[in-house]
């Protein structure tokens, strides 16, 4: 079995085409860390994480935490028992770790080559191609702007669409929404994410002025506070005509209390294949669907092709992808898990040398 021996980190800077964000945030840059794991049989397992709206410490300070803390543990131990191993989640032991979804991803990487199978296919997969919508994350891009980018994923054959709502003026979301149908067709799928724009008041207010409007939306997403388990159970109540989407910026623990609280349609899951894992597990026993948001490098389309009740997986189509060889597959609207050992993501060496940024 393969033994981790080495690691290589590079923090990579990419500036995006356009500014990305929603009703809260708006970012330019993406902060990676990209970290190859290699083996004592020569494979090598390539993680990835990202940091946004700050830089990622310089690459020797990485390096240094990743020394201290992670390093010792993962020197000479098993990449299958790395990847397959539950912590317990007690006290300091709680989000202690550094670069965990790159590490995380990288053995899981380790694991399907060395059983020479994609990553979908080792975690019970048997179809690789999973429902995919465009996503705009549109927010700060005037009219113009946000028609183009529409008119960009209705080129690449998206039938469905997210975009943002959520600014003060009711006006301007009916706007957004009146474009995305001109430009996808009144038959594409609808979604609009408000990013916890909205009190519980509100946005049952707004979801009914949409609904008296004609906007038949597919999923209103984090239309309120993470945490209003109670709020979202009493929205799910007073907006029987449409699914809410939420769970994204919820742990574990969180998603279980809103699956509890009967506040969710469709549970959002993505990050570390563990966890969605078992959250896509939990929300199963409470008949729910999952839909899978952004992971770097598309590689949530291996979860996506894994995973018993997907409704879809979010593709914004950002600059990260610039850094693979050969990037995940998007095409009359399905992603395409790729079919080669592990996620299938090579790097294109020229590419992070391009943007590899060490200080
Ligand atoms: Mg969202």
């Amino acid at each position: 079995m393969p033994t981790i021996a080495d690691y290589k980190l590079h923090r990579v800077r990419l500036e995006l085409a356009m500014p990305i964000g929603d009703s809260q945030v708006e970012f330019a840059v993406h902060w990676m860390t990209v970290m190859e794991l290699t083996t004592d049989d020569g494979l090598t397992g390539i993680g990835f994480d990202l940091q946004q709206g700050k830089p990622t410490p310089a690459l020797a300070q990485l390096e240094a935490q990743f020394e201290y803390n992670m390093w010792p543990v993962l020197k000479g131990s098993n990449s299958f028992a790395e990847a397959l191993r539950i912590t317990r989640p007690r006290g300091g032991n709680v989000g202690a770790a550094t670069l965990p979804q790159a590490v995380e991803t990288a053995v899981w990487d380790l694991m399907g080559k060395a059983a020479e199978l994609p990553l979908y296919r080792l975690l019970g997969g048997t179809n690789p191609s999973v429902p995919a919508y465009g996503s705009t994350l549109d927010f700060h891009l005037s009219d113009e702007e946000f028609r183009r980018r529409l008119g960009e994923f209705k080129t690449m054959g998206f039938e469905g669409i997210k975009i943002k709502v959520g600014h003060p003026d009711v006006e301007w979301d009916l706007k957004r929404m009146a474009i995305a149908h001109e430009v996808m067709g009144q038959d594409a799928d609808l979604m609009i994410d408000a990013n916890e724009a909205w009190s519980p008041k509100e946005a049952i207010r707004r979801c009914h002025i949409f609904q008296n409007e004609g906007f038949d939306i597919f999923w209103i997403e984090d239309p309120i506070t993470r945490e209003d388990y109670a709020g979202y159970a009493q929205l799910r109540g007073e907006i029987p005509f449409t699914r809410i989407n939420t769970g994204e910026y919820l742990g574990f623990s969180g998603k279980r209390r809103l699956l509890e609280a009967g506040g969710v349609d469709v549970v959002n899951v993505h990050g570390s294949f563990g966890m969605s894992r078992a959250a896509a597990h939990l929300a199963g026993d409470f008949g729910i669907p999952v839909s899978l948001g952004n992971t770097i490098m598309e590689i949530g389309v291996h979860l996506a092709a894994s995973l018993p009740e997907v409704l879809y997986l979010e593709f914004s189509d950002l600059a990260w992808n610039k850094l693979a060889k050969e990037p995940v597959k998007f095409e009359n609207s399905r992603a395409f898990a790729p079919d080669r050992p592990g996620h299938g993501i090579e790097l294109d060496r020229d590419a992070l040398a391009e943007f590899s940024c060490p200080e």
